[in-house]
């Protein structure tokens, strides 16, 4: 195969571990998957079905520093359980589709919420407020082989000290593996693909120097600092 020009190295996270690092292929995004934080962006849960939206692949880094982006004064944290497939397919059922996922680790969905705030206002797409560069910091992927699949559990987000994110993984309205079957009749899943389960309350902003410590029961701890 010749290329014009050489091709981007394909996107991978670290698997805790493991010598071997998980390729990513796409990025897919819960939207407002826990009822309190459904409330506090102006949306009623009882009535929403899921939506997705997408971050891309080279978005997710492992990395301890997270750059705050260009164009944005209002960048806010949402802590979240993100999955990996290590299986892909369409028109997965609920009850097979955990059998699809290799792992999961802590992420967070960084997003310019003044910018996601304009495009929702125009009706128009949130590319700009989600899917910028190092707009998700995550930590290792945890295999599912060693941790099982956590549908229950804490997950907070500290800013310097203070717990401002606080929920439990069982208040999704969407769990995981219904989650992953709606989105798999709306596209063909493929190995690599991570899904962003969604964030509970507390969203706020981050500035410069701040230092996000955040935790899911039975993954760990996802340590960021904002430079
Ligand atoms: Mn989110």
């Amino acid at each position: 195969m010749a290329y014009l020009f050489p091709p981007a190295e394909p996107a991978s996270l670290p698997i805790r571990g493991s010598a071997e690092r998980l390729p990513l292929r796409r990025v897919y995004c819960v939207g407002r998957n826990y009822a309190e934080h459904a409330r506090e962006m102006g949306g009623d849960p009882t009535r929403e079905p899921p939506f997705f939206f997408q971050k891309n692949a080279d978005n997710l880094f492992a990395g301890a520093e997270f750059p705050y982006p260009p164009a944005s004064r209002d960048v806010h944290h949402e802590i979240e359980l993100v999955a990996f497939l290590q299986r892909g397919g369409q028109d997965i059922p609920a009850e097979a589709a955990l059998d699809h996922v290799f792992g999961y680790a802590i992420g967070l969905d960084m997003t310019r919420r003044d910018l996601q705030g304009e495009a929702k206002k125009a009706g128009r797409p949130w590319e700009a407020g989600k899917a910028f560069e190092f707009s998700a910091p995550c930590g290792d992927v945890v295999p599912a082989s060693e941790i099982g699949h956590p549908s229950a559990g804490r997950i907070w987000l500290e800013v310097n000290g203070r717990t401002v994110q606080e929920g439990d993984l069982a208040q999704m309205i969407w769990p995981v593996a219904e989650a992953i079957s709606h989105l798999s009749r709306l596209f063909r899943l493929a190995p690599g693909d991570a899904l962003m389960t969604g964030t509970p309350a507390g969203v706020g902003p981050v500035q410069r120097g701040d230092a996000l410590l955040g935790g899911i029961d039975g993954i760990g701890e996802l340590r960021v600092r904002v430079v």
